[in-house]
Parts: C-alpha cells; structure tokens; sequence
C-alpha cells in the first residue's frame, strides 16, 4: 500500500530523501517554509557548488573526524563518484579542480536544481512552498500556510531542516526547542567554517580591511594548511581561516584563548630567513629590512608590526622565528549567521542506525541538523545528500516492518 510520507525542509537533505521514497513508490509531499525550494544549495552555487572531492574514499571518509563512524555507511552508501553520477544523470557534468574539489562544469546550481525539481515533480512528489513547520500537534505536525494553519499526520516523516547558518535562507533552527521538548538531545548550533574577531587597532582596520595574505601556511590543532585568507573589518575570514574554524573554536571554548599561527614566507627555512636578514644593512628601516631580507611588505609586514610592536628591534633569528610562526589571537567566532555550516545538532546517540529518532519511532532526520561538522571542500553538500539517501532508506525499511 502507499504510504504517506512528509519530509520537512526542502534543501539538499530533504529533497534526496524525496528522490528516493518517491521512485519508491511512496505518496511524497515536501513541505518548505521559504517560496522556493533549496536557496542555500543555490548560494552555494555562487561561488561555483563545490559538491564533492575527488580525494581517495578513505581519506574523504576521514574528513568528518570524530563523526566519521557514523557517517561513514551512508557514505559508503552515496560516494563522491556517486554524487557526480546522480549530477550526470540531471544533466549537470562535473569537472575535478585544481585542490581536488569537483564542481559542475557551469560553476552553478540552478541548473542542477531546476532538473532536480522536474524530476521530482515527474515522480509524483508534492513540493509545497510557503509551508512552514511550526511543532508538533499530538501524532502530527502542525504548519503555517498561506491558506492558514494545517495538521498533517502522515505515516512517516523526515525532518530536513539544516543548521543555524545564514537564517535568512530558511534554516533558522526554530525546531531545536520543539524537539528537545520530547527529550531530544541537541548539542547547541555552533559557527563552523566561520571566521573569527581579532583585536586590530583602528589603523590597522582602516589600512587593511580587505587585504588578502595569499600564498602562506598557518597552523593550529586542526593541522597546516596552505593558501591565502583575508583580513576583515572583524579580524580573520575565508578558506584557510575555515579549515581551522573548528579546531580554534574548541580551543577557545577550552582555554578561553586561541591563535592561529601564520608562516609568512614558506618557502624558507629560519636558518635561511635569519641568514638573509642579518645581511641587511645594520642602519635599513624596519620596511627595508622585511622586504629586502624576507620578501614582506605591504599587509604581511604591517601584520608583524600589528601583532609584534618591539619586532623591529628583533635580532635576525628571532624576528625570523616571528616570521615564521606568527600568532594571531582570535576572541570569538564570527556570529553563526555569517558561518558557512553550523556544528551541533541532534544528537547521534537519540539517532538509529536508519537516521530514526529513537524516542520518536516514525520520525527521521538528516543532513546538516545531525551533530557533525566537516571542512568545505564539497564535504558539507555530500554529507547531507548521503544522510538524505540514508534516512529515506530507513524510513522505507520501518514502514516495510509496520
Ligand atoms: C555561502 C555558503 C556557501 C556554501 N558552499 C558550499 C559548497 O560549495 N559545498 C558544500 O559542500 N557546501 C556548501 N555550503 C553548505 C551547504 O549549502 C549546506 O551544508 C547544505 O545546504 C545543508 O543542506 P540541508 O538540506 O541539511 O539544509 P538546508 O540546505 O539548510 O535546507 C534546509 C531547508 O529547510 C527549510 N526549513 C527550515 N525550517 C523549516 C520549517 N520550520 N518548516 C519548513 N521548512 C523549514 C529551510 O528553508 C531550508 O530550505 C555552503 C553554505 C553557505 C552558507
């Protein structure tokens, strides 16, 4: 017999749980509290959908940390080749970067959702827009509609509901006190992928908002990592400062204190910077003897001078041990509006194997409201999609058991 099945939020999560339960055979309705579906899917497809990475299984698997165990099925399930082939099979080819990161050859997602959406529709699955879930109404959910308030008791659902990021975009987390309500346990929604406040003096702000530090490595618990990153208004942003955003935040949640250690000239030893830059004239300004004896002018000097005031009475040595591992104390996370992904979420010991809510049997979840985090890279968008797959799989199997 058809079964009713409602999945809540119509992102990437929710919309591959639809695929799935309505090739199926299932009676599908999707009910989305924003007038289209998937906005933040296409955002992400702003700066070209980096969607998944082309890196060998293991080491992709190995990329959710401490969440790996758990995620790890439903990646097994949905790998990286088979998220470009789903994308191949809706029209969109994809392309490996330079990074390994895999994107759609257009460097865009609308075309990709627009598909995605019409294949749906084909499977008979019902996409409702402008249907905002409000809680729960006995066995039923309730939601706001443009045609005023419904219940609606189907015979399963799945909630799809993202994180905490980027609010505007739908994923506002209203659902966290409903569901710790009925004894869910909620780590709290956290900033991941974020950037951080940093002390600047007024000057420093005023001359380098904006700049980027291209072509540095910088190191914290997380690891080091090559590339560039851009001093803000606020302190520190974009992909280097990401790939350390978690590990920085637990540091700071730790110890109360954190930094971000940033080599300004990689290609060279100490021994080679502190060789080069006792070779400067003994009476060179400060800025000559950064440029000509380490290659640093412009932001990366003014950094050191930001961050270290005395430097310029530094010796050799020792000015080349600040330029090599500069620390950058951070204060706080940027707020989790403007953060990528959100870390926190439902719990992964009130999940089942099948992505089902062990207190609530019948209700599933997944995506990006589970308790995981990953770097960018194309991990974010697989994980969710893999999750989706999973949960759908597992809403299948228990109303096959009923
Ligand atoms: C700027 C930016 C760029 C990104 N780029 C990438 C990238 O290149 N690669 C990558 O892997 N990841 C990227 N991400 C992350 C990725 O987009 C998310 O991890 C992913 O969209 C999460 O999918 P989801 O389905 O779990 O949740 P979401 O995409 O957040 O979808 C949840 C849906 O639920 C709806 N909803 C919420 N509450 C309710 C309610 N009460 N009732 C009904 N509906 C509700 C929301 O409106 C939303 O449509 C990016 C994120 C941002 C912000």
């Amino acid at each position: 017999m058809t079964k009713q099945i409602a999945i809540i939020g119509g992102g990437p999560a929710g919309l591959m749980a639809a695929e799935v339960l309505s090739a199926a055979g299932h009676a599908v309705t999707v009910y989305e509290a924003m007038p289209t579906f998937g906005r933040k899917f296409l955002l992400a497809g702003k700066s070209g959908l980096n969607i998944t990475h082309s890196e060998d299984f293991s080491s992709f698997a190995e990329r959710f940390g401490s969440d790996s165990a758990r995620l790890r099925p439903a990646l097994e399930a949905f790998t990286p080749d088979g998220v470009r082939a789903w994308a191949a099979g809706l029209g969109t080819e994809t392309f490996v970067g330079t990074s390994g990161r895999v994107f759609p050859t257009v460097m865009k997602a609308s075309p990709l959702l627009r598909a995605w959406l019409r294949r749906l529709e084909a499977q008979g699955v019902k996409l409702k827009a402008r249907h905002r879930w409000v809680g729960f109404a006995g066995n039923g959910y309730r939601f706001e509609t443009p045609e005023g308030p419904i219940i609606v008791q189907p015979d399963a659902a799945l909630l799809a509901l993202g994180g905490a990021s980027w609010p505007r975009l739908g994923s506002d987390a209203a659902w966290v006190p409903w569901l710790r309500d009925k004894g869910i346990a909620i780590a709290d929604l956290q900033p991941s992928n974020c950037g951080f406040d940093v002390a600047w003096s007024e000057a420093f702000r005023e001359r380098f908002a904006g700049e980027p530090l291209k072509s540095v490595s910088t190191t914290s618990d997380a690891g080091t990592f090559q590339g560039e990153f851009v001093v803000s208004k606020h302190g520190i942003e974009g992909s280097l400062v990401y790939a350390h955003s978690a590990a920085l935040r637990d540091r700071l949640v730790a110890e109360g204190q954190a930094a971000l250690a940033v080599d300004l000239a990689p290609g060279r030893t100490i021994e080679r910077l502190a060789r080069d830059l006792v070779r400067q004239d003994a009476k060179a300004s400060f800025s000559n003897r950064l440029r000509k004896g380490a290659g640093l002018e412009g932001v990366k000097a003014a950094l050191i001078r930001e961050l270290v005031p005395d430097a310029n009475r530094m010796a050799s040595e020792e000015l080349a041990r600040v330029i090599k591992a500069l620390p950058i104390p951070v204060l706080r996370p940027r707020p989790i509006a403007e953060a990528i992904s959100s870390a926190g979420g439902i719990a992964w010991s009130d999940l089942d194997e099948s992505y089902m809510l062990k207190l609530l049997p019948g209700l599933f979840a997944a995506g990006e409201m589970l308790d995981w985090e990953a770097p960018t890279g194309g991990y974010l968008l697989t994980a969710c999609l893999a999750t989706g797959r999973s949960a759908a799989r597992g809403v299948e199997a228990w109303l096959g058991s009923q």
